[in-house]
């Protein structure tokens, strides 16, 4: 096997293709080299090493040895420098990059191949004393911190004594001299620390580096990052070793980040930073205040150091030629890093930019505007549920704002919540349900579950492009950044700005939009659906094949269903309206009632709230089919508790509080889930389904009448899993029907049909396709029947079992498509058999979810029926699984 794979002058082993085994990064570098950009020569280590490094007790064969060896040739060819070498070394760079980017992730190492003769070699070449130390004690710290795993506060505090004893601010005013001397200090301290000498041995010092790089693989933030994010541990991670090249030169040098387009809003504009004289990770790491990219950018900040544009107008041009030929090239935004050595351009890394929603569908419907893309790949560009952040309230902009302090807009939306001052504590909160606002001085990798955990983050440092940032908009939670004048105690847990005290568990509210913090919680206001959002969803709708409904039973549901395109509803739990106000008392007058008569007499008066229910329902949405499930929880879960409950339904029934009670005791299940629910109340109890058919025809009546649009009332019998169930049922509802129709003197179409959540329901469904006109698939039920796992108790050990993938995701969020998804599949298969134009849907929160919605798709389910704020989503997901 190949193990190393070259790139530049003139060399391409590799391209963007190759991106599962070169890695991201290399792949791009290798791609970037190949149609001619100004690439540092180099080499990628494949993924395929890091498996074997680990199979084989993270040891390297000779055979790598010897490839890499070539490898260096290779950049020694280029370069005209050798490795090693006293009086013009060759530096390079040891960069990690797995197959997705991993921001902060894995570690990098700069300069390699300095030591105490070559560094002497390196001033002389470079004619520049001051940059060769520089570069040598930024080697050392770089290798203590990431090869030998040393604290690296000691060599932090080192710098700042540096500088301090010389009245100093910026790590640039220190001189060769005072530089040297700090190189000592940290030999000294690496030698201290590491109980070895720093290793003068470039050979040394390379595999070091390689194998920290295949190291931090294992690392626990590394490990932290893959579970959020679902990055199988076998993928592994590439190692680039590129020639170095230098920002940190002199004034003529420069290094820099940059988006090809705007990666928050999503505008086509250049975007980014850079420092001069400076060296890759200063920008990130907010060591210094970057300068902006463009003229235009400096001056809507108002900022007064020159932009690259200002500063550099020759290399900025190039630079902006390298940008559009990259957009052209991968036909998407870039996110791009770059170094400018004594004024030469050098291309590092170029990846598809992470960006948030907003800046994604606009991004995507330009492009496709452009030309440059097609309406398809539009669709597929954004991720369904990103959608997510931008279906949600904004800060109502006539709410009255308590700003304490601003920052940079990291990542935008609104975000309110209780201050908390590290990531365990957000951790913890968040988990108790509690909304919490992350506030770190800076973030870093360390901090990712809290980011995660938490509403919204604050940094007093680092700027768009700091950690924080990086990671908030990846995360799609709203972020400010590097917000000048506050200070923070993490330790104290208090955040102090301006006079005023933010402590632990106070409410603050972020705007990542504008970048301000207020005091309190500020009043939000719903999203506008319209401009690139409508234009994309137009597109959508245009090649998705399912339909999509809503899952809803409340007016106010239905109406935001509908603005989002709901295509009728998929599911109206009648259950819901019987907690509404005084109805429970009628509801357990009904269910305690020892006999037939006693609990028509309470179904009597429930009957007209029902039938107003349902037409408000059907009201909003005429014309559309509504499947309306008939009864379903356990009558447990509708038993009074309290002494005063108690006694509400005793009045109103007219009995006596002790024999009520003993008629509840009676009531009392041990496993309600499997107990007296669904069809089974309507086997036992068919007045209930009774007035509810007739509340549900009654109300559609009048709707017909009233509005002249009828909708078409699916009605839905639960939890079956015999056809007799289903017959015993269909008959008690097209009996109501009929009555309904003779008193009224008009019909209605209407359906009646079942769920399919029990798998006997799921083995029988030829048969009971002969008397059901619709099958429902409740997910949630058949994925707690299939698995024999209670939902409601299923947290506290599904956590260990998606960690050691006995289901590769939550079975309830995604649909356990091996398992529950085979008696789906049967289940359609068996349906159509007996009933060929039989109505399939889903009403399952697996609706909801973009790889159930494929699913749904590859089985050839008619619609899916999601929560109101999901149908945007599974209307773009079901576009993509159509694609
Ligand atoms: P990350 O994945 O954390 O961005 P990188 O490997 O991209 O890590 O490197 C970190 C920083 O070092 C970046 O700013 C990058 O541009 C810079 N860098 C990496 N290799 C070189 C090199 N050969 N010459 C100059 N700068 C480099
Ligand atoms: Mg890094
Ligand atoms: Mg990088």
């Amino acid at each position: 096997t190949q193990y190393v794979y070259r790139f530049g002058g003139g060399v391409s082993d590799g391209g963007s293709g190759d991106r599962n085994l070169l890695g991201g990064k290399g792949a791009n570098l290798a791609e970037m080299a190949s149609i001619g950009l100004p690439v540092p020569p180099g080499f990628t280590i494949s993924t395929e090493m890091c498996t074997r490094y680990y199979e084989e007790g993270e040891q390297f064969p000779q055979s790598v040895r010897d490839e890499v060896a070539g490898g260096i040739a290779h950049i020694e060819g280029i370069t005209g420098k050798t490795f090693g070498d006293a009086a013009d070394p060759l530096l390079v760079s040891v960069r990690s990059g797995a197959r997705v980017s991993m921001p902060g992730m894995m570690d990098t190492v700069l300069n390699l191949g300095l030591n105490d003769e070559t560094v002497v070699g390196l001033a002389k070449a470079a004619d520049d004393e001051r940059f060769a130390w520089d570069s040598y004690r930024r080697f050392i710290q770089m290798y203590a911190d990431v090869v030998l795993e040393l604290d690296h506060g000691a060599f932090e505090e080192a710098l700042e004594i540096a500088k301090e004893d010389n009245g100093f601010t910026l790590d640039t005013e220190l001189s060769a001299d005072h530089l040297k001397a700090l190189v000592a200090e940290y030999k000294g301290l690496v030698e201290k620390e590491w109980g070895k000498p720093f290793p003068q041995d470039v050979h040394d010092q390379l595999w070091g580096a390689v194998g920290a790089v295949f190291g931090s693989w294992q690392s626990e933030r590394a490990k932290v990052y893959r579970r959020l994010n679902d990055i199988p541990a076998t993928w592994g991670t590439a190692v680039n070793v590129q020639a170095m090249v230098f920002g940190n030169m002199g004034d003529t040098s420069a290094t820099g980040v940059a988006f090809t387009r705007d990666p928050s809003k999503g505008d086509r504009a250049y975007y980014g930073e850079f420092l001069i004289n400076a060296q890759g990770e200063d920008v990130v790491a907010g060591i210094r205040t970057p300068q902006y990219l463009t003229k235009v950018a400096r001056e809507e900040a108002g900022a007064k150091p020159a932009s690259m544009e200002e500063a550099m107008p020759e290399v900025y041009g190039e630079l902006a030629a390298v940008f559009d030929t990259l957009e052209n090239h991968y036909r998407d935004m870039q996110d791009i890093e770059f170094t400018v050595e004594r004024t030469k351009l050098w291309m590092l890394q170029t990846r598809s930019g992470k960006r948030t929603a907003k800046a994604a569908l606009k991004i995507a419907v330009d492009m496709a505007n452009e030309g440059l893309i097609t309406h398809e790949e539009a669709i597929l560009r954004v991720e369904p549920m990103a959608l997510d952040q931008l279906l949600h309230p904004t800060l109502d902009p006539s709410a009255h704002r308590d700003v304490i302090a601003k920052g940079l807009p990291a990542s935008p939306g609104a975000a309110s919540g209780a201050a908390v001052f590290d990531a365990d504590t957000a951790e913890r909160w968040a988990a108790e349900s509690k909304a919490v606002i992350l506030i770190r001085t800076e973030t870093s990798p360390e901090d990712i579950h809290g980011m995660h955990a938490a509403k919204g983050i604050l940094t007093a440092r680092g700027g768009m492009t700091s950690h924080a940032a990086v990671v908030a908009r990846g995360m799609g939670r709203p972020c400010v950044s590097g917000a000048g004048g506050i200070s923070i105690s993490a330790k104290d847990k208090v955040m102090r700005v301006a006079g005023r005290e933010v402590r632990e568990g106070d409410l603050l509210t972020l705007d990542g939009t504008t970048g301000e913090v207020m005091a309190g919680l500020v009043a939000t206001v719903q999203p506008e659906l319209a401009g690139d959002f409508g234009t994309l969803m137009v597109w959508a709708d245009e090649v998705r094949r399912l339909k999509v409904r809503a899952n809803a039973e409340t007016p106010q549901d239905c109406r935001t269903a509908r603005e989002f395109g709901a295509e009728g509803v998929g599911l109206c739990r009648t259950e819901h309206m019987f907690f509404e106000g005084a109805r429970i008392t009628l509801v357990r007058q009904m269910i305690l009632a020892s006999d037939e008569k006693g609990r028509r007499a309470a179904l009597d008066k429930l009957l007209p709230e029902q039938r107003s229910d349902f037409a408000e329902i059907f009201e909003v949405m005429a014309g559309l089919p509504v499947t309306v499930r008939l009864l379903d929880p356990p009558l447990h879960e509708f038993l009074p508790h309290e002494e005063n409950e108690f006694a509400e339904v005793a009045e109103a029934a007219g009995i006596d509080i002790d024999t009520l009670k003993a008629r509840a005791a009676e009531l009392h299940e041990f496993n309600p889930m499997l107990g007296h629910r669904g069809c089974r109340l309507g086997v036992t109890y068919p007045e209930i389904y009774e007035m509810q058919a007739r509340a549900i025809f009654e109300a559609a009546i009048d709707v017909a009448e009233k509005s002249g649009d009828a909708p078409i009332p699916e009605v839905m019998i639960p939890l079956v899993a015999t056809k007799r169930e289903l017959d015993l049922m269909k008959a008690v509802v097209d009996k109501a029907a009929k009555t309904v129709f003779e008193e009224r003197g008009r019909t209605l179409k209407y359906l009646v049909g079942t769920m399919i959540e029990l798998p006997r329901a799921a083995l029988k469904a030829g048969e009971i396709a002969e008397s059901g006109e619709f099958f429902s698939f409740g997910t949630n039920d058949l994925t707690q029947t299939t698995l024999g796992v209670s939902r409601d108790d299923a947290a506290r050990f599904l956590g260990a079992y998606v960690e050691q993938g006995i289901y590769p995701k939550d079975p309830f969020v995604s649909i356990d498509v091996e398992g529950v998804g085979e008696l789906i599949e049967l289940a359609v298969e068996r349906g159509r058999a007996t009933r060929p134009d039989i109505k399939l849907g889903i009403c399952g929160e697996h609706g909801g979810d973009p790889a159930s919605i494929a699913f749904c798709e590859k089985v050839g389910l008619d619609y899916v029926s999601a929560s109101p704020y999901r149908v945007p989503i599974a209307r773009l997901a079901a576009a993509q699984a159509a694609l």
